[in-house]
């Protein structure tokens, strides 16, 4: 199996509270996108 394919196939990740496609970054550990997580607990 090629390196390329293995990213390839790589499921994409998502907010587990609205859904949406979050982006890849440095932040691995993020399960959340950007919106979700500056909601806080307003
Ligand atoms: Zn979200």
């Amino acid at each position: 199996m090629e390196t390329l394919e293995f990213y390839r196939n790589l499921p994409k990740k998502v907010c587990v509270e609205c859904g949406q496609e979050i982006e890849e970054q440095h932040e691995s550990y993020l399960y959340e996108c950007e919106r979700c997580i500056g909601h806080g607990n307003d």
